[in-house]
C-alpha cells in the first residue's frame, strides 16, 4: 500500500543517516549546571518546532504534553517554554554553526546545488535582514534608532527604536536555497562592517570554492568589497545606483550615447516585459580605485493587463537596473548578468521575508531576557552569561529551513506525487508525532 502522508519515523530516519540530527543533537551545548533537560533535547524541541512550523514556544510546550515529541527527543520528562528559554540564553553557538555548515557540505556532495547552475556556476547572495525591533525590550547588545510616530492624538513624536540585525549569506540559483552563515551587527557599526566580516570568514567554513558568483545590493559598491571578492576568488554582481554616484553616472552618460546592444521580449507569470539592455566593459570603478569594471544597465517596460469594469485593459511601467560585475562578457553574455542581477532581487522575496512570515520567527523576548545562567567572569565575580537567545534560536531556525526544504523539494516522492506544498508536509509530520508512537529508544 502506497504512503499516504508523510510520517516522523521516516522523516527522522531520513534526518540521521543523511545529515547525522543525533550526533550533531548530541554536541549542543549550554551555560546551565547539571540540567535535567539535556542541551540535546532543547535542540531537537526547537528544532521539530520549527519542522512542524508551530506557532509559539507555548505551542511546543503543549506539544511537548500532548503528543509523542517528548520522547521523541530523548527528554526525561515534559518541559516548559521556560526550560527552553532559560536553556537558549545561555546555548553555545559553535555546535550550532558547524552543524549549519555541515548541512550545507551534504547538500551540495548529495548535489542539491546543481539544479538551476547559471553558465555552470553556483550562485550565492548576501543580503541584510532585520530580525526584530522593540520600543521597550532592550538588550545590551541591541542597535538603536530614531524614528517618528504619531502619538494618539496625531501628532508626530520622536522615539528610540531597539532592534537587532544581521547580514546573512545564502544559496539562490537552486530550489533548494539554504543559508551558509549570519552575522549580527554590533551597536554603533554599519552593515557593510558586518558584511565584511562574514565573507572573510566563509571561506575558513567552507572553502574558497563553495560557490562562484555573489550577488550583492549597492550597499556594496565598495573597493574592500572588490578586493576581498578578488582574493577569494569569486566573481560578482553588484546592483549600481546613484549611491555610487561616479561610477553610475559615468555608465548613465555613455549609454544614453548609444542605442541599446540587445533588445528582446519576455513572458513571465502573465506579464510582458520588453527589455533593452547595455553593456560596457572598462569604467573607472572609483576615483580612488579607477580599475576597469563591466557595468550592464537593463532598461524594462513591464506590461499588465488590468480588469475595470470587465473591460481589460492594458497598462504599462518603466523600469531601470544597473550593475557592476566582474563576470566576462565571453563567459556570461548581457542577458546572463540580467538574469543573476534579477536572482538577488528575488532573494529579497524569498529569503528571510519567508522566514519571518511563515516560520513564526517572532521569538522577541530572548534578547532582553534577564533570567539567565550565571558564570564567573575574570575578576571573581558572578555575572549573567552574555544572551545567546536570538543568535541560537536564528541557528536552529536556518538549520530547520535547509533540511526541510530538501525534505520536501528533494527527497520526498509523496510531495512531488500529491503536489504537496512545504506547509502541508509541515502539518503532517506534527500530525504523526500524535499518532505514532516511535521506538523504544529513537533510531541513531
Ligand atoms: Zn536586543
Amino acid at each position: 500500500m502506497k504512503e499516504r502522508a508523510h510520517s516522523l519515523p521516516s522523516f527522522s530516519a531520513w534526518l540521521n543517516k543523511g545529515f547525522d540530527l543525533r550526533a550533531h543533537a548530541a554536541q549542543m551545548a549550554d551555560a546551565r549546571t547539571d540540567p535535567e533537560i539535556s542541551p540535546s533535547s532543547v535542540f531537537l524541541a526547537v528544532f521539530h518546532s520549527f519542522a512542524f512550523r508551530l506557532p509559539s514556544f507555548q505551542q511546543l510546550d503543549r506539544e511537548l504534553s500532548h503528543s509523542y515529541l517528548q520522547s521523541w527527543i530523548d527528554a526525561e520528562r515534559a518541559f516548559g517554554d521556560d526550560t527552553l528559554r532559560y536553556s537558549l540564553c545561555g546555548f553555545e553557538l559553535d555546535p550550532l554553526e558547524a552543524m549549519l555548515v555541515d548541512v550545507n557540505r551534504r547538500l551540495k556532495r548529495g548535489k542539491a546545488f546543481d539544479e538551476g547552475r547559471v553558465q555552470g556556476c553556483l550562485v550565492a547572495a548576501l543580503d541584510g535582514i532585520e530580525v526584530l525591533s522593540s520600543f521597550s525590550r532592550r538588550c545590551e547588545r541591541c542597535l538603536e534608532r530614531r524614528v517618528t510616530l504619531k502619538d494618539p492624538a496625531g501628532r508626530k513624536i520622536e522615539q528610540t527604536q531597539y532592534y537587532h540585525r544581521a547580514v546573512g549569506c545564502q544559496m539562490v540559483h537552486s530550489p533548494v536555497k539554504p543559508f551558509l552563515a549570519i552575522e549580527w551587527l554590533q551597536p554603533g557599526e554599519g552593515e557593510d562592517a558586518a558584511a565584511l566580516r562574514l565573507l572573510q570568514r566563509l571561506p575558513g567554513l567552507y572553502g574558497s570554492r563553495f560557490f562562484d558568483i555573489l550577488l550583492l545590493d549597492a550597499l556594496y559598491v565598495q573597493t574592500p568589497v572588490l578586493q576581498l571578492v578578488h582574493k577569494i576568488g569569486w566573481d560578482a554582481v553588484i546592483s549600481l545606483k546613484q549611491n555610487s554616484r561616479d561610477l553610475y553616472q559615468s555608465a548613465v552618460r555613455l549609454f544614453a550615447s548609444r542605442p541599446p546592444d540587445v533588445g528582446f521580449t519576455e513572458q513571465r507569470d502573465h506579464k510582458t516585459y520588453h527589455v533593452q539592455l547595455w553593456d560596457t566593459e572598462g569604467l573607472p570603478f572609483t576615483i580612488d580605485n579607477p580599475e576597469p569594471v563591466r557595468v550592464v544597465r537593463s532598461e524594462e517596460v513591464l506590461e499588465r493587463n488590468r480588469y475595470r469594469q470587465g473591460e481589460r485593459t492594458s497598462y504599462s511601467t518603466d523600469h531601470e537596473w544597473l550593475w557592476v560585475t566582474t563576470l566576462s562578457t565571453r563567459l556570461f553574455p548581457t542577458p546572463v548578468i540580467r538574469q543573476l542581477g534579477h536572482s538577488r532581487w528575488k532573494n529579497e522575496n524569498n529569503g528571510w521575508m519567508d522566514l519571518t512570515k511563515h516560520w513564526a520567527f517572532k521569538h522577541g523576548f530572548l534578547h532582553a531576557r534577564r533570567h539567565r545562567p550565571e558564570q564567573i567572569n575574570v575578576s571573581g565575580e558572578r555575572e549573567l552569561v552574555p544572551n545567546h537567545g536570538l543568535a541560537a534560536v536564528t541557528f536552529i531556525l536556518l538549520i530547520a529551513f535547509a533540511l526541510t526544504s530538501a525534505f520536501v523539494l528533494r527527497h520526498s516522492k509523496l510531495a512531488r506525487r500529491d503536489h504537496l506544498s512545504a506547509i502541508t508536509v509541515a502539518a503532517q509530520l506534527r500530525a504523526s508525532a500524535s499518532k505514532a508512537p516511535p521506538p523504544i529508544r529513537a533510531p541513531d
